[in-house]
């Protein structure tokens, strides 16, 4: 009896009137985006998601790499690998906000939080109000719509490979990567880097692949644009798909323009997506990636349908010289050793390191990102595993609070790396060098130097000897 006294009068929110269950589901219906607009966040829209930075206020980010996607009502923090700041309500997003956390404790406080930022009134068990000084407004829970997913990798590779043998490849181009990333031209057949086509060259482009039918729905980077009636268009009418109900025409385009493509294999040597070196903006790389937004959007003109997303999937990337003789559909460890692999981040760099050291090179973005790496590892039975990710990434500009907590980020996730790696049985390396040598492992090698090798299980290190990295016992 005494413990059960104890535990009502402890908690302060039993004695006092309960808030009602009817503002609790008002307040789980305000939409996460809503809230962060409210909130003063300022989220940039890219394709169907939204970036903000981290809400978390003990998280400082140079560029917002905390993305708010509306149609699943989630956000996730992905700034240094991730401060852990996500969830799939707008109390957690209050909850990271106002306090750099969300746990139960916070549940009536991010509430009234979430009532008093969104002008939402109390309402109690007891009956008793506590209003709000801003106006009203009334949620209804969003619905909320799965993602229809990507074709199947089989289904993207004839897509893309056919896709990409119609695309130009521009001189600008073809002078950056003949002379500046010293490519042999059959290493750019080889690869497949192809210029990114104009709304103009798209078009017989996409005549070729309708009059060959492949399919363009949800390959990812392709999706249906609508064009009302009476609208000037470039697309003859029988590319176009007519809708009498919305009067007007559907008609696929690839959502990128001015740069070119890189190829991203898996390890069955398929294409499965497909990364874009821009021209011109910032960043510089991104997914050639699309979205539907056909359930949500309301103004017709801004409507994406029958597009997939890309996610980010782990590049495969062999020595240039084994992908003609690659057969599709056969893994890489039967047709090429692959006892010692390097995980890295960038495309150039992979395809440049794998080139010269003649290895298997996985690149994912960021030493955070490692899950879809160990199956693959584990199934190729590696040996020997090493982290090569750019010196700038794993050093600190300066001694400030900031690039300290930032370091300590990425050294936290380096080491769960490391240890999920270790936990397969594969020996862990972790390779360093100089920033003032090079950024890159590409650079490195381009310079003739020589990376330190340090173990990260014994924490022992020696100079890299390139000669014997084929063997290991
Ligand atoms: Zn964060």
């Amino acid at each position: 009896v005494f413990f059960y006294f104890q535990n009502i009068t402890n908690n302060k929110e039993d004695i006092m009137a309960r808030i009602s269950q009817e503002t609790i589901e008002e307040v789980r219906a305000v939409p996460i985006l809503d809230l962060a607009i409210a909130l003063g966040d300022n989220p940039k829209r890219t394709g169907k998601q939204y970036q903000v930075f981290c809400p978390n206020p003990n998280h400082s980010e140079n560029t917002p790499d905390t993305y708010i996607e509306p149609n699943k009502n989630i956000f996730n923090c992905f700034g240094g690998g991730g401060c852990g700041a996500k969830g799939n309500d707008s109390l957690r997003y209050y909850g990271w906000h106002e306090h750099g956390e969300y746990e139960n404790k916070l549940f009536v406080k991010c509430v009234k939080g979430v009532a008093e930022t969104m002008g939402i009134t109390i309402k109690y068990d007891d009956g008793s109000v506590e209003g709000s000084k801003k106006p009203k407004k009334k949620y209804k829970p969003r619905e909320i719509f799965n993602e229809t997913p990507a074709q199947s990798d089989k289904v993207v590779d004839q897509v893309y490979r056919a896709f990409l043998s119609l695309c130009p490849i521009k001189e600008n181009h073809a002078r950056e990567l003949l002379m500046e990333r010293k490519y042999q031209k059959d290493e750019v057949m080889s690869i497949q880097l192809r210029s990114v086509p104009t709304m103009q060259e798209w078009i017989p482009i996409l005549r070729t692949l309708r009059n060959k039918k492949y399919p363009l729905e949800f390959v990812p980077g392709f999706s249906q644009r609508f064009i009302p009636d009476g609208y000037e268009t470039p697309f003859p009418v029988e590319l176009m798909q007519r809708d009498d109900e919305r009067k007007g025409y559907w008609v696929f385009v690839p959502s990128a323009s001015a740069g070119y493509f890189i190829p991203v294999r898996n390890e069955f040597g398929h294409i499965v997506r497909l990364r874009v070196r821009r021209d011109t903006g910032s960043p510089k790389y991104i997914w050639f990636s699309s979205y539907d937004n056909s359930r949500t959007e309301e103004n017709i003109l801004k409507v994406r349908r029958k597009g997939a997303s890309s996610g980010a999937p782990v590049n495969v990337v062999p020595p240039v010289s084994l992908i003609p003789n690659w057969e599709v559909g056969t893994d890489l460890c039967d047709y090429f050793k692959t006892d010692v692999v390097i995980a890295t981040e960038g495309e150039h760099k992979s395809y440049i390191s794998a080139k010269l050291l003649k290895l298997v090179l996985l690149g994912a973005p960021g030493v955070g990102n490692f899950k879809e790496i160990l199956p693959i590892i584990q199934r190729w039975e590696v040996k020997k595993f090493i982290i090569a990710y750019d010196m700038d990434a794993l050093n600190r500009k300066d001694d400030s609070e900031k690039e300290v907590k930032k370091q300590k980020t990425i050294f936290e996730k380096l080491k769960e790396f490391a240890l999920e790696v270790h936990k397969l049985g594969i020996d862990v390396y972790l390779w360093t060098w100089n920033i003032s040598d090079a950024k890159g492992l590409d650079d490195l090698l381009l310079a003739t130097k020589t990376p330190v090798e340090v173990n990260l299980r014994t924490g022992d290190k020696k100079l890299v000897n390139l000669k014997e990295l084929h063997n290991v016992a």
